[in-house]
């Protein structure tokens, strides 16, 4: 299983932390050690002072393809959960910095949280709003109607490059809000309504 993730998919977010506006979804990824084990607490890694949490809507592939056509592109999944990306943007700025790529500060140990997966068809993807609280309080607000390249595109762009297994996640972006976790937060997720993700930091 592999973890492909989007960054800059809302110009929100892309703008909150400089960044310019892609041309072309800009992509990375995890390895599968990423994903945080059900249940378990995050741990805030020795290596950074600045974990950012961003919430993001994931995608689970659920037939192989490559060179998948954007118009066929929604066969190619069936079910949604959300996710957070933790990113060390300490380290992650002092890579972009030198130019280098941002496996380090993006695809360490439980740095991919994920939700229980749900049936596309109970929501409208199009027009779809997710929320994290930290603390109680609201601190990112999103809806994919604002996603500058849609799932479709999404995996039409990366099955050009990787082929896509049955089981794949795919991380779609996070608009503005990402912050600064630290011990003791609580992080909580809805799905529209529905909490689908309650997270403590340590
Ligand atoms: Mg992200």
């Amino acid at each position: 299983m592999k973890i492909i993730c989007i960054g800059r998919n809302y110009a929100d977010h892309a703008k909150e932390l400089g960044n310019e506006i892609p041309e072309n979804p800009v992509i990375f990824m995890k390895p599968d050690t990423a994903v945080l084990k059900k249940g378990s607490d995050f741990y805030i890694p020795e290596f950074s002072n600045d974990v950012h949490y961003e919430l993001e809507v994931v995608l689970k592939i659920s037939k192989g393809g490559k060179y998948i056509q954007e118009e066929n592109a929604d066969k190619y999944f069936e079910e949604i959960g959300l996710g957070i990306d933790f990113t060390a943007r300490d380290l992650q700025s002092e890579l972009k910095e030198k130019g280098l790529p941002w496996e380090l500060a993006k695809g360490f140990d439980g740095s991919a949280v994920i939700s229980e997966f749900y049936k596309k068809e109970d929501f409208d993807l199009k027009n779809l709003n997710f929320t994290l609280l930290k603390n109680k309080e609201e601190v990112q607000n999103g809806n994919t109607s604002l996603m500058m390249f849609s799932p479709e595109k999404i995996i039409a762009f990366v099955s050009q490059y990787f082929t896509l297994r049955v089981g794949d996640l795919i991380f779609t972006g996070t608009p503005k809000g990402v912050g600064k976790v630290s011990e003791n937060d609580i992080l909580e997720a809805y799905l529209e309504e529905q909490k689908v993700l309650d997270l403590r930091i340590q």
